[in-house]
């Protein structure tokens, strides 16, 4: 009988460790992928904590997949995957195919969004079984460690950039310089806008700039950051990338006027923001949900002939537990990403 690994939590908020289970057959519409590596993401801890409806115990989180298709399911053949192929999958997972917002074409917001670490035992392990739907081609020439953050990291901050209302010239900023915006100020930059990096401490200012931030504001400074993006002109977008409420809702007067604050930094606390903010200059607060398999091939693809890359820090399967604490300790400066699955 032959198994494989995975690194997985027995209770909420428990230790990584690693077991030995037999190894699983795709089902019709699946395919067996074998990772080669997986990205964490913040988000991961939704899903160790427990603390979303749905998680079950042992779990296996990882939603940043890159590796290759190592057995095909029923009726997966036809739809133009092959073993060998490589593949990444992100927090889109799948989606149900039947809710409303599915029916109307717009996957990403489906109901039943199948989630990896939450519908199904996600990549920190050597094996993931996914639908169909959820995979991405990796182009040649970027590596799985590096297609592993795109599927969240990246098409998160891709999307929602080349989504926003701005356009090649405007200037954007994008707030946070962490997992997320470290991508997010590349990105920016490579589509043409006028680029601001905002972060916390004058020490970031050189990070930001070999980034390719034509503009770097330090929120400690002392100067309202709204103060900032004003005497900028006006940002057309904000890509709030840091998840805190109070440094997002500090960005809101620096819109300009018909501005846009895409929101992709989570926080449960409330944001401190008046109508009047919003009304008097059309301003748009809008929340934006990563991106669906197409959009990860796009953003890879858009990476790949950008030489844009995904900053990271590896670590093999079997530190698992070590380098989540890492990442929710915040010590890690970039995306840390389990390889050797
Ligand atoms: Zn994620
Ligand atoms: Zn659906």
């Amino acid at each position: 009988m032959s198994t494989y690994r995975v690194a997985q939590v027995t209770a909420p908020n428990g230790t990584f460790e690693l077991v030995e289970r037999e190894m699983p057959q795709p089902g019709s519409g699946q395919v067996r992928i074998a990772v080669d590596a997986c990205g964490i993401c913040h988000s991961d801890a939704l899903f160790v904590s427990g603390g979303l409806p749905g998680v079950s115990f042992p779990e296996v989180p990882g939603h940043e997949i890159a590796g290759r298709i190592e057995e095909l399911g029923q009726g997966v053949l036809e739809r133009g995957w092959q073993v060998g192929d490589r593949v990444a999958v992100g927090w889109f997972g799948g989606s149900c195919g039947h809710c409303r917002p599915c029916r109307e074409g717009d996957f990403i917001v489906c109901r039943n969004l199948k989630v990896p670490g939450w519908a199904y035992d996600g990549g920190f392990g050597e094996k993931v079984i996914a639908p169909v739907d959820a995979l991405a081609r990796i182009p040649d020439g970027l590596a799985a460690s590096d297609a592993g953050p795109m599927a969240c990291a990246g098409v998160t901050t891709y999307n929602g950039l080349r989504r926003s209302s701005a356009r090649p010239g405007d200037l954007v900023a994008v707030l946070g310089l962490g997992g997320l915006g470290h991508l997010g100020v590349q990105y920016a930059v490579a589509m043409g806008f006028e680029t601001v990096g905002i972060a916390r401490g004058p020490e970031k200012a050189d990070f930001a700039k070999q980034l390719g931030a034509h503009h770097y504001v330090d929120s400690t400074s002392g100067t309202p950051v709204a103060e900032a993006l004003q005497s900028l002109g006006g940002a057309k977008a904000v890509l709030a990338t840091a998840g805190n409420s109070e440094a997002i809702t500090a960005t809101v007067d620096g819109l300009a006027h018909r501005g846009e604050l895409v929101v992709i930094g989570a926080d449960t606390e409330p944001l401190g923001i008046t109508p009047v903010q919003l009304l008097m200059s059309g301003r748009v607060l809008r929340g934006h949900p990563s991106g669906t398999a197409q959009d990860v091939e796009d953003t890879m693809a858009f990476s790949a002939l950008h030489g844009i890359r995904p900053m990271t820090e590896h670590v093999p399967l079997e530190r698992a537990d070590e380098a989540y604490r890492k990442m929710l300790s915040g010590k890690a400066r970039f995306r840390m990403v389990l390889t050797g699955g």
